[in-house]
């Protein structure tokens, strides 16, 4: 039996998994966490391979997503923020070198826009954006049925636009991006500020706020918390306003913990969507939901990637 091998390299996990020609549904799965004690991220990764390889089956590919900015002609991994030992790193040579199978491979959040349009949220779409909302914001472009990679990999950084010229410190050092103002952190943040500047709110600066304390408090009514929704929501729906007349997309996937604050983000999203798009052309037929892959999205992403062709 013909199989394709997935593997997720994520900041606190690598994953593997193992999947017929059809179907999402993994013949066996494994992981373990990337940073244990002892080091040696890569040795660890193929012993995890290893460990997965069928007796008897053949692997047509292999599919890797990684967290970092990479690119998928030359396989070369520019760096990963969770794994800094990994600069200009050829994960592809590394892997094929040892499994002799061919190895495709995908920056995460691209992979998870191809998992979630071949087999998620985005079937039967042509032109699709997605975004993952959570610690930072990453996306991924679909146009005419292909994933957008650019000249050296690293395009739709969607995170990465400015929004709020001058505005807070995005993680990328730059400053007013969208990941600096609508992110889990970024909402985080707006409150705690205005509370040590002297706001009342029902939360306090006893604990650290996170952006889930942020949701329940505003679900209570709290005023302020209302308010950091309501500004990362209007903040994401004008960057979606731009991205509609760069792109025209139908479908517009929204991931990550985050858009688990529903209406809170939503609906001031869609008031700044709609007060700020060029026309409303852009918004005839466009649908924008959530994604439904959930935690297997970095597998999923990567044995669709595997499975192009
Ligand atoms: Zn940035």
């Amino acid at each position: 039996m013909d199989c394709y091998l997935a593997v997720d390299i994520g900041g606190t996990q690598l994953r593997v998994a193992l999947y017929p020609t059809e179907g999402i549904t993994p013949l066996e799965r494994h992981s373990i966490s990337t940073r244990p004690e002892q080091g040696n991220v890569l040795g660890r990764l193929k012993d995890l391979i290893a460990g997965i390889w069928p007796n008897g089956s053949k692997i047509r590919r292999i599919g890797i997503g990684v967290a970092g900015p990479v690119n998928p002609q030359s396989g070369i991994l520019y760096n990963a923020p969770n794994i800094p030992e990994w600069r200009n790193l050829s994960i592809r040579h590394e892997i094929e070198g040892v499994f002799e199978t061919p190895v495709v491979i995908g920056n995460d959040a691209n992979l998870a826009t191809l998992g979630e349009w071949r087999y998620g949220a985005g079937q039967g779409h042509h032109d699709v954006l997605y975004f993952t909302i959570s610690t930072g914001i990453g996306g991924g472009i679909i146009l005419h049925d292909r994933i957008v990679t650019g000249h050296r990999g690293i395009a739709a950084e969607l995170g990465h636009v400015t929004v709020l010229p001058g505005g807070p410190m995005c993680g990328c050092g730059q400053r007013g991006h969208l990941e600096s103002v609508s992110s889990g952190p970024a909402i985080a943040r707006y409150v705690s500020e205005r509370i040590a500047a002297g706001r009342t709110s029902s939360l306090t600066l006893v604990t650290p706020i996170s952006a889930s304390d942020v949701a329940e408090a505003a679900r209570q009514g709290d005023p302020l918390c209302i308010e950091a929704f309501d500004f990362a929501g209007r903040m994401l729906g004008q960057a979606l306003a731009n991205y509609l007349a760069i792109l025209n997309p139908s479908l517009i996937i929204l991931g990550g913990g985050v858009t688990k604050a529903g209406p809170l983000l939503f609906d001031p999203m869609w008031a700044a969507l709609r007060a700020s798009v060029m026309s409303p052309e852009y918004l005839e037929g466009l649908q924008i939901t959530t994604a439904v892959l959930g935690d297997e999205v970095g597998l999923i992403g990567a044995l669709a990637l595997a499975r192009l062709e």
